[in-house]
């Protein structure tokens, strides 16, 4: 309340200059409908005229272009026509009466002549009409009016140009005479915030394959030498948020080349031709600072393979584009001394030309970090934060599997807020933990209004889950079971997704069960059937039918893949027969049914346990692999990670020196 006393300065309204061209406006318009009014001739033609020249009320003529006349009265006219009311509103200066002549110039002075003699005959006593003829000189006002339209015309015609070519690459130099030329951002190596590899946490292999190609272009001699031809380009492919555009920036940073950088999407334009014009440009400005790096961001903007769609789209533009790049990049032109690095996550859409050897014939894999790389990434991010000196980087990088670095930058970031929130001096464990449920399950949803029958039916879905999962060796470690609501989710089961290379069957199956857990105790304890379980069926069917149709893991089936990793089949046609849809339909409900047995025998032993854990549950809402542990005791994947270590040991010492022949690789 204090506030609303001062803050007068915040209420008054702003001057707005569309408050003083609408007063403008309304004077003018005001002007023209009333302050003329009062002015204007009575409009009459010539019979008035003769009238009132007969009567010798006419001073004098004026006409203007030869056929507009004004007539001006006597003083003894404008009296005594006063209460005529054909003259009412008459102006008592100036012209009171108009008409027009007809354009007949020599007719006019005769018939003038002629209501005069009539006047003498009268016996009227007036001066001669005085007839004056002028022509309307234009003032610069009305050319300016003339010429008005026109430039509004222009004037929006180069408004939208400059708006059509800001949006190319910002930069300078903007306008329509510029719209071919390629904007790419020039990297200053002496640039105080450059970006060097110690930003780029892990990806060690991309970093060496990327620093040799920098190489080849600062001792190129070296490879000549022996007759190797310098590539041409690479290209960096990964998911996204994992680093690619940082890796390059690094490049910039740690070579002593000149570095172009560039986005795909720079190169589309509304105007057919100019994304050619810009790859020719942009290879211009690179020849003339070779030995240098070209870099082109998501360059599946213009690099999609061509000639697809052709006849739904008018893509010529695009393809022109990419052409383009193909020739500078492979043609007749030697584009020696420039390596061109470009970034995308859709190397499967890219035009197979494009990726041909002497092109990109180079392709690093930028993937997800693994538990160690996203633990590098942790101590990059945490660099600039106030830590919890408690924290352990090890299991904050445990605990985001499948997490690329932008995920990994946003959870660092999102800690750092939640502990602003709450006002803390550092950052602790938690706070982070909160910012991965945060990120992986969507904001808490505290409030949301259920039902204590619907708590119960989603803790004990959970608590299925998870005791299922709790079973089967090959199942995920639990780590946690919530049935706080988050985003679109009732409750969740956390498990420590373990990064597996290569599944088999077993897995597979174990995984559907887990799944399916939540569903089957639901129904088996409460007899319910509920929608909750929708996301675990969309998930288990897709795994049974990759199972069957993907990886050949079904006998009926045979070891046959009607896997795409091309992309390239339409979707419309399948390339089975009918008969074999129907067998993979057969077989993909096999393997969920059996899937089912194998969670319904585990629940149907374990009722007892579920229920006790529902319970705590609802209680606590949130439970830990402790308090699993204390209901169901240890896990099966702690048993089997035991009995393999002791295994391994014992095997070691059995097996004695067989690690020291040769090995495969
Ligand atoms: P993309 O692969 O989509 O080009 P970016 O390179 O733009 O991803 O990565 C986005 C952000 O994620 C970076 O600015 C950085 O903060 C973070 N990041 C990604 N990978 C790493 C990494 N390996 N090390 C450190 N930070 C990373």
């Amino acid at each position: 309340m204090a506030n609303n006393t001062n803050n007068s300065p915040m209420m008054r309204p702003r001057f707005n200059f569309m408050w003083f061209w609408a007063a403008v406006a309304i004077i003018i318009l005001g002007y023209s409908l009333f302050g003329e009014a009062e002015q204007r001739p009575v409009d009459g033609d010539w019979n008035l005229t003769r009238e009132l020249v007969e009567k010798g009320y006419v001073e004098r003529i004026r006409i203007m272009d030869r056929d507009q006349a004004s007539v001006y009265l006597t003083q003894e006219g404008i009296e005594k026509l006063a209460s005529d009311e054909r003259f009412e509103g008459m102006p008592q200066t100036g012209a009171q009466v108009q008409f027009n002549t007809g354009g007949d110039v020599k007719n006019f002075e005769d018939k003038i002549a002629q209501a005069e003699s009539v006047a003498a005959q009268n016996g009227v006593e007036a001066e001669p009409v005085s007839i004056k003829y002028e022509k309307t000189t234009k003032g610069w006002v009305d050319y300016l009016i003339d010429l008005l339209p026109w430039l509004l015309i222009i004037g929006v015609w180069l408004l939208f140009m400059r708006s059509m070519t800001r949006g190319a690459g910002g930069g300078a130099g903007g306008g329509i005479m510029n719209v071919g030329k390629a904007r790419a951002q020039v990297f200053d190596k002496d640039k105080k915030q450059r970006v060097t590899f110690k930003d780029v946490a892990g990806l060690e292999e991309a970093k060496v394959e990327i620093m040799e190609i920098v190489d080849f272009l600062k001792k190129s001699d070296k490879y000549k030498a022996l007759g190797a031809k310098i590539p041409k380009g690479a290209l960096l492919v990964g998911p996204p948020g994992t680093g690619k555009t940082l890796l390059a920036k690094a490049v910039a940073g740690e070579a002593d080349v000149p570095f172009l950088s560039i986005s795909g999407s720079d190169f589309v334009e509304m105007f057919v031709g100019v994304g050619a014009s810009r790859v020719r440009d942009l290879f211009e400005q690179a020849k003339q600072k070779a030995p240098c790096i070209v870099f082109i961001d998501e360059i599946d903007a213009i690099g999609r393979a061509r000639g697809k769609n052709a006849g739904f789209s008018g893509n010529d533009e695009r393809e022109n584009t990419l052409n383009q790049l193909l020739t500078e990049m492979d043609g007749f032109q030697t584009n020696a001394g420039v390596i061109v690095l470009a970034a995308t996550n859709r190397v499967d859409i890219l035009d197979k030309a494009l990726m041909r050897a002497g092109r990109f014939d180079r392709q690093i894999e930028v993937g997800l970090p693994d538990v160690k790389e996203r633990e590098q990434i942790f101590g990059v991010h945490l660099r600039n934060l106030k830590l919890d000196e408690k924290l352990d980087r090890a299991f904050l990088a445990k605990q985001t599997p499948g997490f690329a670095g932008a995920d990994i930058a946003n959870v660092c970031n999102e800690a750092a807020l939640i502990a602003a929130r709450h006002d803390k001096k550092s950052i602790s464990q938690e706070d982070f933990l909160n910012a991965i449920d945060r990120i992986v399950g969507g904001l808490e949803r505290r409030n949301m209004p259920m039902t204590p029958t619907e708590r119960r039916s989603t803790a004990i879905h959970e608590a299925g889950h998870a005791t299922v999962m709790w079973r089967l060796k090959h199942c995920d470690p639990v780590l946690k079971v919530t049935i706080i609501p988050r985003g679109r989710s009732l409750g969740a089961t956390w498990y420590l997704a373990e990064e597996r290379v290569n599944m088999n069957v077993e897995h597979f199956m174990h995984k559907m069960a887990g799944l399916l857990g939540g569903r089957l105790s639901e129904q088996k304890l409460m007899d319910v059937v509920s929608t909750g379980a929708v996301n675990d069926l969309e998930r288990t069917s897709k795994i049974a039918y990759s199972m069957v149709a993907y990886y050949g893991m079904s006998p009926a089936v045979g070891q046959i893949s009607y896997y795409d990793s091309t992309g390239q089949r339409d979707t419309f046609t399948k390339p089975f027969s009918e008969q074999t849809a129907l067998t993979i339909d057969r077989e993909v409900r096999r393997l969920i049914d059996e899937a089912a047995a194998l969670a319904s025998e585990i629940i149907d032993r374990e009722r007892d346990n579920i229920e006790r854990l529902a319970d705590m549950l609802i209680e606590k809402e949130t439970i830990f692999a402790e308090d699993m542990e204390s209901v169901l005791g240890k896990s099966s994947q702690q048993t089997s990670k035991e009995e393999i270590e002791n295994a391994t040991v014992k095997g070691a010492t059995d097996r004695g020196d067989a690690t020291d022949g040769p090995q495969e690789e």
